[in-house]
């Protein structure tokens, strides 16, 4: 496979067949640029806006999403994508090269600056290249995520809910295609997220949270690899094929937008689960504890489920600070795509 190295304004979305790309994104200080790898796939049948594109290490510490998207792009058959198909497996290549959430040069959350700015800081210039240059080319996206540092999770995709009923019900068959245990809708109130912005721009739009802890579940890039072959056929851009087994064959649909649904540490200290993500718990049932090692002879802090449901999210460190969610309930509902 040959990179050849453009300008986002050069890249070409509409010409039959396959370009492997590193996409130059000029550093806002230094002599140079970030790359960003893009694959991109057309076939005879590509209609003008409309595609799927993947997209991993929107955070820089997150694995599954990243190695199911390079698997996904080594072993497509570019004969059977009949629309247009984009693969970025390192949205983020500040952030990934130093294995952290953020990047490093600017301390940005690209996935708190969008849409972006195009002479922004090197974060807000990624987002802005998704959001001036991919997103027109297509109507479903896909950005792959994990837990890094902050949580663990039962293999999770997910969604806000949105106004429009074909897109809720699209939506939710897309997050379906990943054959994971849980999927969830949750809150929509935090500011400048990629998903949110798709959303808002009418798109079909999921996100994941595939494992945790900075490492590669094998399950993880199963669902990845699942999900991003199965929302391409969805979006009429691949030719039906043989997919991945499911992770789960009883999949749940959850809601955890609710006000209740996110548990926050209610002091710090080390955290003790005293459940796993997955399990089914009641209102006022233990979740955990967290423990104060400066007053040692005093009781833990409880935190009890504020509502019956399935844990969805829960802290992974040991350590984590008054505030942080440490668990996250999400209701089971209905599906409401068939
Ligand atoms: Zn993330």
């Amino acid at each position: 496979m040959t990179r050849i190295t453009v300008g986002a304004a050069d890249i070409d979305f509409e010409s039959i067949g396959r370009r492997d790309y590193f996409i130059k994104i000029e550093h806002p200080t230094k002599w140079g640029h970030y790359v960003i790898p893009m694959t991109i796939i057309v076939g005879a049948e590509a209609k003008t806006g409309k595609g799927m594109v993947a997209f991993g290490s929107t955070h820089g510490n997150e694995y599954e999403g990243p190695v199911a998207i390079k698997n996904v792009m080594r072993n497509i058959n570019n004969e059977d994508v009949c629309g247009r198909v984009i693969l970025i497996p390192v949205l983020n290549p500040s952030a990934f090269r130093s294995g952290t959430r953020d990047s490093q040069e600017d301390n940005g959350n690209l996935n708190r600056v969008f849409p972006g700015k195009k002479d922004g800081s090197i974060t807000e210039r990624f987002a802005y290249f998704v959001t001036e240059y991919i997103f027109p080319q297509v109507h479903v996206v896909l950005d792959l995520h994990s837990g890094g540092q902050l949580a663990t999770f039962p293999g999770v995709s997910s969604f806000h809910h949105v106004e429009d009923e074909q897109q809720f019900k699209d939506m939710q068959s897309v997050a379906q295609g990943f054959g994971c245990p849980f999927t969830m809708f949750y809150q929509d109130e935090t500011p400048g997220l990629l998903t949110s912005t798709a959303e808002r721009l009418g798109k079909i739009t999921v996100g994941t949270e595939l494992g945790w802890g900075e490492a590669v579940i094998r399950d993880g890039v199963t669902m990845g690899e699942r999900g991003v072959l199965s929302a391409a056929m969805f979006a009429g851009q691949l030719k039906e094929g043989p997919l991945p087994d499911k992770v789960s064959s009883d999949q749940k649909l959850v809601d955890g937008s609710s006000v209740t649904a996110s548990h926050l540490a209610p002091c710090s200290g080390l955290f003790e689960p005293h459940v796993v993500v997955g399990d089914h718990v009641q209102k006022g049932e233990l979740v955990a504890r967290i423990h104060n090692f400066e007053i040692i002879d005093e009781d833990p802090i409880e935190v009890r489920a504020s509502m019956d449901g399935y844990i969805i999210c829960m802290a992974w460190h040991a350590r984590v600070t008054q505030g942080i969610t440490v668990a996250l309930i999400g209701e089971q509902v209905e599906w409401s795509n068939t």
